[in-house]
């Protein structure tokens, strides 16, 4: 029986995965998430089941475990719930974690290269520059600390020859800066087709950063 108060998380989540397949940043059932989520005072998160794709995922479906790594739940959790424990573990300010195998985001990990800042909006990551970690085995403890050490300060990060991890406050923010990082890398891949393009010095990207702290949605006065 699901505690009633994972109903809204749970549904929540398969709204976003379902909206990252319509986008197509899912591909197949390669994209998973995980929220941070209390059963009965234990913490722990939701995170999506192995090897589903989106038309077949149910809110039943989300799988429970506790910091402890005990699964609760029909179905094994996704194979890359490492590194989002560890994310959730090393950031207490992280309530939801995305993780895509998006084309351009992983194409630009391929190339074992950040998304440097290029354009302003790369400062939705909440830095000036997106890393990119070394690769590591997908499910491998190497791989969780060098995905929780790069997302240290910034929300989004590249993971070299495997794609593409967004963290954030809610997961509204999270699917928000995976989706637009998925988007930058596109159009960072395209500019670094015809040259190397030019990037924004650092007081750009700080004047950036510190308007973006205070931005958000906003009713007028
Ligand atoms: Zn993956």
């Amino acid at each position: 029986m699901t505690p009633p108060d994972e109903a809204l998380p749970r549904e929540q989540a398969v709204a976003a995965i379902r909206r990252l397949d319509a986008l197509g940043l899912n591909r197949g059932s390669t994209g998973n998430l995980s929220l941070r989520c209390a059963r009965g005072g234990r913490p722990g998160l939701l995170i999506t089941p192995t090897g589903m794709g989106a038309d077949d995922l149910r809110a039943q479906d989300m799988v429970w475990m506790g910091e402890d790594g005990a699964v609760e739940g029909e179905w094994l959790p996704s194979s890359e719930w490492h590194f989002h424990r560890a994310v959730l573990q090393r950031r207490a300010d992280v309530q939801a974690v995305v993780h895509t195998h998006s084309v351009h985001a992983t194409a630009l990990a391929c190339l074992e290269r950040p998304l440097p800042a290029f354009h302003y909006m790369v400062a939705v990551a909440g830095v000036s520059t997106v890393p990119c970690t070394p690769y590591h085995t997908f499910g491998s403890e190497a791989l969780s600390l060098a995905v929780a050490d790069a997302l240290q300060d910034g929300n989004a990060c590249l993971m070299a020859h495997h794609g593409l991890v967004a963290a954030a406050p809610s997961l509204a923010q999270a699917m928000k800066i995976a989706i637009e990082i998925e988007s930058l890398c596109e159009v960072y891949l395209k500019a670094l087709a015809v040259g190397e393009p030019a990037t924004l010095s650092a007081a750009q990207m700080a004047e950036v950063l510190h308007k973006f702290s205070g931005y958000g949605r906003s009713r007028r006065a």
